[in-house]
C-alpha cells in the first residue's frame, strides 16, 4: 500500500540541519540570535525593500501592520473577501470596518475594477491579497491609493519569489508582510515578515513586536504590543530555505505545469490559469473548482479522495459569510457571487515541494476515476 499523502510536505535539504545545529552549539535560541537580523536583511534585499522585521508567524505580521499604520475605530479598509481570517482580524479587532469587494473569475484575486466604487471619506487603506499564485493587478490599485490618499498593506504570504510585470511581490505596499508557514515557498516551521521602506514605520513595527519595550527605558510603556518576536532556530531554517527560492520556484511552476498537463482534458475542472499578462503562475496551491456543482458534491469528491490515500483542503470561506462576522451583524445582505461559487465549488491538491511526480500522476489518475 503506498503512503498517505498529505496536502502539503516541505523540503527540508538544504542547510537546514547545518544552521540548526549552529543554534543548539552556539547556544543562541532565542530572538536576540544573530540570525534573525540577518534572514531579515537577507529576506528584504531579496524584494528590494530597506527594511524587514521578523515575527512568529504571517498572521502577526498582518496584525502589526494594522496597528503600525494606526487604523482604529471608524476608519475602513477595502479588501477581498476570498481570503484567510488572519487578513481580517486586527482590522476587527480595532473598531475598524473591512469594506469588501469580490473575487476576478480568472485570477481568483480580488476585482480591482470593484475597488474604486467602494471609496468612501473614511477609506484609510487597501488591503492587496495574493491568491494562490497569480499576483494582484497591482497597478490600478496602487493608482488609487495614490489618487485618494490611502495606505496599501500587501499580503504576500503565498508569493514568495513571484513577480508582477518584473517587480517582485512584496514591494508594493507601504507594509508588505509574508508567512514562513511550512506550506509557503519558503519556511521557518513557524514565523512571518514585515517588509517597508519606511524607517519610521520600520522602527514602529519593530517596536509593537517588542511588546513596546522602550530604548532606555525598557518596562516603561507608551503603547500596547505584543511578543510576537522570532527565534534564532526559525531565523535559521529561514535562512537556508531562503538559499534555495529560486529551485522551490522553479519547481513549484513544473509541478503546477505538470498537473495541468495531466488534467487538462477532464471537462468537470476547471483548472488555474497558469499565466496572465502581467506574471506566471507560481502555484502556491494547486487549485481546482467543479464545473457546475455543489458544496455537497464537493464535499463528497474531496471524502472519497482521502479514501483513495491523499489530503485535499477546501478553498478559503468567504469573510463575509463568516458566523463570527454575521453574529455581530457585519456584511448584512452583501453578496460576493464569484467568491461564494469558488467556496462552494474549489479545493486544492496536494501541493507540497516534497511532493513526488509519480504521487501526481496517481492523484491526477484517481481524481479522473472519481470524476468519470
Ligand atoms: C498563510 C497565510 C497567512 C497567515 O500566515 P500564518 O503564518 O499561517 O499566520 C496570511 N495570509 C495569507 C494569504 C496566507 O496564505
Amino acid at each position: 500500500m503506498r503512503d498517505f499523502i498529505p496536502v502539503n510536505k516541505p523540503l527540508l535539504d538544504g542547510n537546514e540541519k547545518k544552521y540548526l545545529l549552529e543554534c543548539i552549539e552556539s547556544g543562541w535560541i532565542s530572538s536576540e540570535g544573530p540570525f534573525v537580523k540577518e534572514l531579515e536583511q537577507k529576506f528584504a534585499a531579496r524584494v528590494g525593500r530597506k527594511h524587514g522585521v521578523a515575527v512568529c508567524n504571517g498572521t502577526a505580521a498582518i496584525d502589526v501592520s494594522v496597528e503600525a499604520l494606526g487604523i482604529g475605530a471608524g476608519d475602513e479598509v477595502i479588501m477581498p473577501t476570498f481570503t484567510i481570517i488572519s487578513c481580517i482580524n486586527q482590522i476587527v479587532r480595532n473598531g475598524a470596518v473591512p469594506v469588501l469587494v469580490d473575487s476576478d473569475p480568472v485570477t481568483w484575486n480580488m476585482d480591482v475594477a470593484q475597488i474604486e466604487s467602494r471609496i468612501s471619506r473614511r477609506t484609510k487603506a487597501i488591503m492587496i491579497v495574493h491568491i494562490f499564485g497569480l499576483p494582484v493587478d497591482v497597478d490600478p490599485v496602487l493608482d488609487i491609493a495614490r489618487r485618494y490618499g490611502l495606505r496599501v498593506i500587501e499580503d504576500a504570504a503565498e508569493m514568495h519569489g513571484q513577480s508582477y510585470k518584473g517587480r517582485p511581490c512584496g514591494s508594493f505596499g507601504d507594509l508588505s508582510t509574508f508567512s514562513f508557514y511550512p506550506n509557503k515557498h519558503v519556511t521557518t516551521g513557524e514565523g512571518g515578515m514585515i517588509l517597508t521602506d519606511d524607517d519610521d514605520l520600520a522602527e514602529t513595527c519593530r517596536s509593537l513586536r517588542n511588546l513596546c519595550f522602550q530604548p532606555g527605558n525598557r518596562f516603561v510603556h507608551e503603547r500596547l504590543g505584543w511578543n510576537f518576536r522570532m527565534t534564532n532556530m526559525q531565523a535559521a531554517l529561514g535562512l537556508a530555505q531562503l538559499e534555495r527560492l529560486d529551485y522551490f520556484v522553479g519547481r513549484k511552476r513544473a509541478m503546477g505545469a505538470r498537473y495541468t498537463e495531466l488534467l487538462k482534458d477532464v471537462a468537470a475542472l476547471r483548472l488555474p490559469a497558469g499565466n496572465t499578462d502581467y506574471a506566471d503562475n507560481i502555484y502556491w496551491v494547486y487549485g481546482v473548482l467543479l464545473e457546475q456543482k455543489s458544496e455537497q458534491e464537493r464535499r463528497r469528491l474531496m471524502q472519497r479522495l482521502h479514501e483513495a490515500g491523499m489530503e485535499t483542503r477546501p478553498f478559503f470561506f468567504p469573510m463575509h459569510q463568516q458566523p463570527v462576522f454575521r453574529q455581530r451583524g457585519m456584511f448584512q445582505g452583501e453578496c460576493y457571487p464569484i467568491a461564494e461559487g469558488m467556496y462552494r465549488t474549489g479545493f486544492y491538491l496536494p501541493s507540497g515541494l516534497a511532493l513526488e511526480d509519480e504521487e501526481m500522476t496517481y492523484i491526477a489518475s484517481e481524481l479522473k476515476r472519481l470524476l468519470a
